[in-house]
């Protein structure tokens, strides 16, 4: 495969007579708003049972397990499964067994289109979402060395809530500290030296802004030649500071912010933190907290290996890459459940940042799963959601190893 124009994309599409999407992400959306014309867009096809049964722009989302066995697979000739998956590694070969006449993945198709808003998402969003599909897709089709689409920082375990079910499993440390940022720096610096290509730097928490040196932070990271875009994930608790913003060597064409409003008892300072962002014109995307799910527990359960490698299978956690002690580890989940001693050791859970670049892009690669999806109870498409951001007091007790 080659890279190729968004006009080649479009003629190749007279080849056939349906169209079918697979991913209803804002890629998939954004491609059904361009081919609708076409008449031939069928529906979208997702592996996420949440979101299967909705529908944009008039065509609907049908599941990859319903449409497998459905009579309509049958009668799929001359028709075009076009894949905007970002993670396409794990979806590629799976979308390969239905049997379309052809798939491709949209993004090596990604030059010279033109962006547009999706719903509530603008044109800026747009185009940073089908950016990431766009690099995923060439790295994982045209040799153009190791790629990571994201990696998690955690600069801090200290966060100004306590959510008793947060996945990042705050709600159990006793003292939580910040992370210097020596520390942090030395760690991406050695990262960075194994890969080719960072897309986002994502710094987390527990709330990113309770460590004081995170301006400093996210002028070092986003002036990083080899990472595409940094995120903050913050709860908007408390107030940015303009003038630190700008006084600091910040790049911002590469930063932006993912904002979880919590409502106005917890999340108080939402409106200063958006109108700080709106006047500085960094892209931000507020939202309600969503899909929480019951994984914030460190729990043993017994699992047979092939139950294990079903769950981290089906998790949407495991390509969430996070860094810290000078291990990156598959998920936050493995990352801290380790910090805190509440998993027994195993180096198997992670990849040391000083291995050789073979270990570390085995790691990164397809495995089966990890020792720590023994002590989770995973963040499969299909878990139930849960009454997000319920407030503990204290932390959490857990048996320690
Ligand atoms: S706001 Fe809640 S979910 Fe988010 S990091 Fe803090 S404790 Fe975790
Ligand atoms: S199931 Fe495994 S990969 Fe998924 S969040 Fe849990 S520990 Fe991480």
């Amino acid at each position: 495969m080659r890279e190729s124009n968004w006009s080649d994309l479009v003629s190749k599409i007279e080849e056939y007579n349906k169209i079918y999407i697979y991913g209803f992400g804002i890629t998939g959306k954004w491609l059904q708003s361009q081919l609708k014309k076409t008449g031939k867009v069928v529906s979208f096809i997702e592996s996420d049972n949440k979101k299967v049964g909705f529908e944009f722009n008039g065509t609907k989302v049908q599941s990859y397990e319903e449409f497998i066995t459905s009579p309509e697979k049958n009668n799929i000739d001359k028709s075009l499964l076009l894949n905007t998956v970002v993670d396409i590694h794990d979806v590629w070969d799976k979308a390969n067994k239905l049997n379309f006449t052809t798939q491709i993945p949209l993004g090596i198709y990604l030059n010279n289109h033109e962006l547009t808003d999706i719903g509530e998402e603008t044109k800026d969003f747009v185009g940073y979402t089908m950016k990431a599909v766009k690099e995923s897709h060439s790295s994982y089709f045209i040799e153009k060395g190791i790629f990571l689409r994201s990696i998690d920082i955690l600069v801090t375990e200290r966060c100004s809530m306590k959510c008793q079910d947060c996945s990042n499993l705050m709600q159990y440390y006793i003292k939580p500290q910040n992370i210097e940022n020596q520390t942090i720096i030395r760690e991406i610096e050695e990262i960075l030296s194994k890969i080719d290509h960072l897309f986002e730097i994502r710094l987390i928490g527990g709330e990113p802004f309770v460590n004081p040196n995170i301006y400093e932070m996210i002028a070092y990271a986003t002036n990083l030649k080899k990472v595409s875009y940094v995120v903050i994930y913050t709860n908007a608790t408390i107030k940015l500071s303009k003038e630190k913003l700008l006084s600091h060597n910040i790049n911002f064409n590469k930063l932006s912010f993912s904002i979880t409003d919590y409502g106005d008892k917890l999340s108080r300072q939402i409106n200063q933190v958006t109108g700080i962002l709106d006047d500085l014109k960094i892209p931000f995307r507020a939202h309600l907290p969503e899909w929480w799910t019951d994984s914030g527990r460190i729990i043993n359960i017994e699992r047979s290996e092939e139950e294990l490698k079903d769950l981290f299978k089906n998790c949407c956690g495991k390509n969430l890459f996070t860094l810290t002690d000078n291990k990156l580890y598959r998920c936050p989940f493995a990352a801290n459940a380790d910090r805190l001693n509440g998993i027994p050791k195993d180096e198997r859970n992670y990849v040391d940042i000083n291995e050789s670049i073979e270990k570390i892009v085995d790691y990164i690669g397809d495995i089966d799963y990890i020792p720590a999806c023994k002590y989770c109870k995973g963040r499969s498409w299909d878990t139930p959601q849960i009454e997000p951001a319920i407030q503990t007091r204290k932390p959490l007790v857990y048996d320690k190893y």
